[in-house]
């Protein structure tokens, strides 16, 4: 079963394009098998998305951050519990607009790991290097290393990584399949051998469209897509999950 989660960042820009985006979306996927699909609007418009959502077998609710801490004095910051009170399901930690843009680093992401893993919700943790040179796998190595931290295996087991090299993000420049199952293999090593875990689920994101999506998902060491521009458009998205279906 492939995973496939749509990360609409900071978009549509009204409650009602967000609903009508899902309704489309959604409507259009209900009878297709083989994925479960993960909405990840935005904070303000989870709440109305998530009246309209109906209980689906393959169809979840995810956000796009949290913060770490389970309430108090943080102001415009959000928690698991609450995006958990929502419906929501999975949470996308450490974004690369997160790291690049807003600052955060893999200790922050640690720590919102761990808020989300405590909270009983899914982790999507997104890794991907700036710049594919000699020394990207090591780059990994470390994003991964520092991110994870001090978690327990049983709680690593648990999270979703998605690989997404930074330069293929909103450039319409996807990687190379071939490339791509080369740094999924690494990471699939390193928490067997750092961390004894297997069977992590691991998905490509960066310019998945619909005429890409078939050679990544068709490798089978690649779980699923993260797609982020490509899942505004209803049309182009609802193409993408009957390929992937
Ligand atoms: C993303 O949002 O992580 C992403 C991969 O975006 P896009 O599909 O637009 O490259």
């Amino acid at each position: 079963m492939k995973i496939i989660v749509a990360n609409w960042k900071m978009n549509p820009q009204k409650g009602s394009e967000a609903v009508r985006l899902f309704d489309s979306v959604s409507k259009a996927v209900l009878k297709l098998k083989n994925f479960n699909l993960i909405f990840c609007p935005p904070f303000v418009w989870l709440n109305s998305i998530s009246q309209k959502f109906k209980k689906s077998k393959n169809i979840f609710l995810g956000a796009q951050d949290v913060f770490w801490e389970t309430k108090g004095a943080f102001t415009g910051e959000i928690s698991a519990g609450m995006l958990k009170s929502f419906g929501c399901k999975y949470i996308i930690v450490g974004h690369s607009e997160r790291r690049w843009i807003i600052g955060e680093t893999n200790q922050i992401i640690n720590k919102k790991l761990a808020a989300v893993l405590n909270s009983g919700l899914i982790p999507i943790l997104a890794v991907g290097e700036k710049n594919r040179d000699q020394n990207f796998l090591e780059f990994l190595k470390n994003q991964l290393e520092e991110s994870l931290g001090d978690l327990s295996a049983d709680k690593i087991k648990k999270i979703i990584i998605a690989y997404e090299p930074v330069w293929a993000i909103g450039t319409d420049v996807p990687d190379k399949p071939e490339d791509t199952i080369t740094a999924v293999n690494f990471i699939r090593r390193f928490l067997k051998e750092k961390y004894g875990v297997n069977n992590i689920s691991v998905l490509y994101g960066g310019s998945v469209n619909s005429k890409n999506v078939f050679e990544f998902l068709k490798q089978p060491e690649i779980d699923g897509a993260l797609v982020g521009g490509a899942s505004l458009d209803a049309k182009e998205f609802t193409k993408i999950l009957k390929i992937v279906s």
